[in-house]
């Protein structure tokens, strides 16, 4: 098996929506197909990826330095012993000749063609990824279904309490029972009166609604408002300072009694490792966020596993960012606590296969080999064209 053309290109994902720290004007997203020599029903098998959401195409590094190393590498050089496409040899590959440290654009573009390495690898093999990946990496026993939340709850013109309110109707009216709104982009006293109109709509159960700051909050904003949230009892309290403040995150985790939940920002194992080590937080009741795609795809996050498990952490106290498929399936093999879910957000790269349906707030998996992206008639039109 060999890796014949790599395509790249760059698709819009921006809505008016903002949180704390930025608006999504301009959001884009790079895309990727891998076009292989492996011929089924007569056209090539192509692995497909893309970059999550948050963070900006990362065309330049990809064209540049990833994907040639990848196409330039000898064909039996991304193998494993079986002949088979090995996801972690091309890794190694894709990462030659880069120093350590850094973290970030350069996470990303490696996370884009690892995603499109796995579709591939589990598409060669005939299996939906989630099936492939319990079977090499899990016990081979893979969740039926995956816990989803409904992330949303944006800043918007225009947008009041009653809109907000109605916002979150819709999700529980798609099946979600627990819901994800922003904070920290309006005073205190304005963000408190939001807070309780949605939990209006959840019939005053606190442990329903999840809060995130994106990283906006000093250390004496994110107290303040942790002693104002607190005795709502919330699902949790998210990236509440600079993803890099362990020190924040720690002396916030010494006064806040609830969960907290962090990491989207965070794109490396040695980051990751550090919040763990520096960060306070505490494995009865947090959750690390890391998402895959944006942190040098699942090869680091495979690590990233091995590393929380070495520090006593349960797989199931990981949550990643990003309502993406890939990160689906993810949780579903490695038996995370769920995946993160923004309905209607972020097309057409974002959310899950067009069937799938929602059901107290939990997913099943497509049985399509490999991700299923083609599951998903609007982005599916988005990659073959990058190939076609
Ligand atoms: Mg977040």
């Amino acid at each position: 098996m060999r890796i014949t053309a790599a395509y790249e290109g760059v698709v819009p994902i921006s809505s008016a929506i903002r949180n704390a720290w930025i608006d999504f004007t301009s959001m884009d997203c790079s895309v990727l197909a891998l076009v292989s020599d492996v011929i089924r029903d007569g056209k090539p098998v192509v692995g497909y990826g893309f970059n999550s959401n948050g963070r900006y195409s990362a065309g330049e590094i990809l064209r540049r330095r990833i994907l040639p190393r990848l196409l330039d590498a000898s064909p039996g050089s991304l193998l494993d012993e079986s002949g088979s496409l090995d996801p972690a040899r091309a890794w190694q590959l894709m990462m030659r000749n880069e120093k350590p440290g850094g973290h970030g654009e350069r996470s990303v573009a490696v996370g884009v063609v690892d995603m499109a390495l796995f579709d591939l690898a589990a598409k060669i093999a005939g299996q939906p990824l989630y099936r492939y990946l319990s079977d090499r990496y899990g016990d081979g026993d893979p969740d039926e279904s995956v816990f989803v939340y409904a992330a949303g709850g944006y800043y918007a013109p225009g947008k009041g309490l009653r809109d907000l309110q109605d916002e979150m109707r819709g999700f529980l009216d798609q099946g979600y029972r627990v819901v994800k709104m922003k904070i920290g982009g309006a005073p205190l006293a304005e963000d408190l009166q939001r807070i309780e109109a949605v939990l209006q709509v959840l019939g005053g159960d606190g442990s329903r609604l999840a809060v995130d700051v994106n990283g906006r909050f000093d250390l004496p904003t994110a107290l303040e408002y942790g002693r104002a949230i607190e005795p709502y009892g919330l699902f949790w309290y998210e990236e509440v300072g600079d993803p890099l403040d362990y020190r924040l995150n720690a002396t916030l985790a010494e006064h806040y009694r609830g969960p907290l939940a962090t990491g989207e920002n965070l794109f490396s194992l040695p980051d990751t490792r550090n919040l763990i080590r520096y960060g306070g937080l505490r494995p009865d009741r947090d959750v690390i966020q890391v998402d895959p795609a944006l942190s040098y795809g699942l090869v680091e996050y495979l690590r990233i596993q091995d590393m929380l498990r070495e520090h006593g952490w349960s797989s199931r106290r990981c949550i990643p960012h990003g309502g993406h498929q890939f990160s689906l399936h993810i949780a579903a093999a490695l038996k995370l606590g769920g995946n993160e879910s923004y309905p209607g957000e972020f097309q057409p790269t974002g959310g899950f296969a067009d069937d799938a349906v929602v059901r107290d707030s939990a997913v099943r998996l497509s049985d399509e080999p490999g991700i299923g992206l083609e599951g998903k008639q609007a982005f599916y039109e988005v990659l073959r064209q990058l190939h076609a």
